[in-house]
């Protein structure tokens, strides 16, 4: 019976893994198909400085729209990357923010920077940067404006040619963010490797602020870690009034959160510019 059992189960997982097997080759060939119909739209997100209370930039960030319905990135982004299809994406993405971006900044409305997230797959071959410089020639584009962040998860399985990349993109002008800072364990001396200008704390620390205490602690360290590396720091997810304050009385310069707006499609951004900047 154990053995008759023992089979059934078998038959009972591998139809699972079959299931979803197909499943996730059903999703990547849409994606695929995705890509060539272009169904991806870019959001933005405000990020505030909170020293100057002014508008410091945006972020991009992509949506699939798939049959009228908005797919999130969370959804897609891990399979478009196990396939490499995030090349592919991103370029989309880049076209069409950078494109909006340069319309924003010649009608004079002061966006400030543009931030792109950046899969680190990108920087295995060379066509990335030889794409993003013609993008910055095409565009006529301020790289001093453009900003990369990369995960630092993503980085970890660094090689000496991504951590060159990252020097020769930053010796274009371009800033470089660590995104999701805090849940990938790199050290100082690991961080001094590398051209960054900026750090992220993810949201996961922000969440519980002021009230949990390690959480505060680790915020607080963070903060004054950027600040004796010479870094810059945004806090991602910030909700409330009280992360808002604890954040700005440690010394952190900008934010970005749904307490300043969710990320809004590219009209509503551009009415938020006109009323934030008013
Ligand atoms: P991320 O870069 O860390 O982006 C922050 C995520 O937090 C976004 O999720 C944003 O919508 C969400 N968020 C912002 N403020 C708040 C808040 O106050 N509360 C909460 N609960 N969430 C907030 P989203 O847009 O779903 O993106 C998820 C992730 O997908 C991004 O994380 C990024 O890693 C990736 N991603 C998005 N767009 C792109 C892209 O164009 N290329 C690549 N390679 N990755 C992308
Ligand atoms: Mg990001
Ligand atoms: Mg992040
Ligand atoms: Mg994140």
């Amino acid at each position: 019976r154990a053995k008759e059992k023992g089979r059934n189960n078998f038959q009972y997982y591998s139809a699972v893994l079959t299931k979803q097997a197909s499943e996730r080759l059903k999703i990547q060939v849409s994606l695929l198909q995705a890509i060539e119909n272009k169904e991806f739209v870019v959001y933005y997100q405000p990020q505030i400085d909170i020293v100057q209370n002014k508008l410091l930039g945006m972020e991009a960030l992509v949506r699939w729209k798939k049959e009228g319905e908005m797919i999130s990135p969370a959804e897609f982004i891990p399979l478009a990357e196990e396939s490499g299809l995030i090349v592919e994406i991103d370029r989309l993405v880049m076209d069409m923010a950078i494109a909006q971006f340069s319309q924003w900044c010649k009608a004079g409305l002061e966006p400030g920077t543009l931030s792109l997230n950046l899969a680190v797959k990108h920087l295995e071959s060379d066509f990335f940067i030889s794409m993003l410089r013609k993008k910055i020639k095409k565009y006529n584009f301020d790289t001093k404006r453009l900003e990369l962040e990369v995960t630092e998860s993503d980085l970890m399985k660094d090689t000496q040619k991504v951590i060159r990349d990252l020097h020769a993109i930053h010796a274009l002008g371009i800033h470089i963010a660590l995104d999701d800072f805090g849940t990938g364990y790199s050290s100082l001396s690991y961080l001094k490797k590398l051209p960054i200008d900026k750090l992220k704390i993810d949201q996961s620390f922000v969440r519980d602020i002021p009230d949990d205490e390690e959480d505060s602690a680790i915020v607080k360290a963070i903060i004054a870690m950027a600040k004796s590396l010479g870094l810059t720091t945004i806090a991602e997810g910030v909700e409330t009034q009280s992360q808002r304050e604890f954040l700005y009385a440690n010394g952190c310069e900008s934010i970005q959160g749904y307490f300043y707006s969710k990320p809004i499609p590219a009209k509503e951004m551009e009415a938020f510019m006109k009323s934030f900047n008013a």
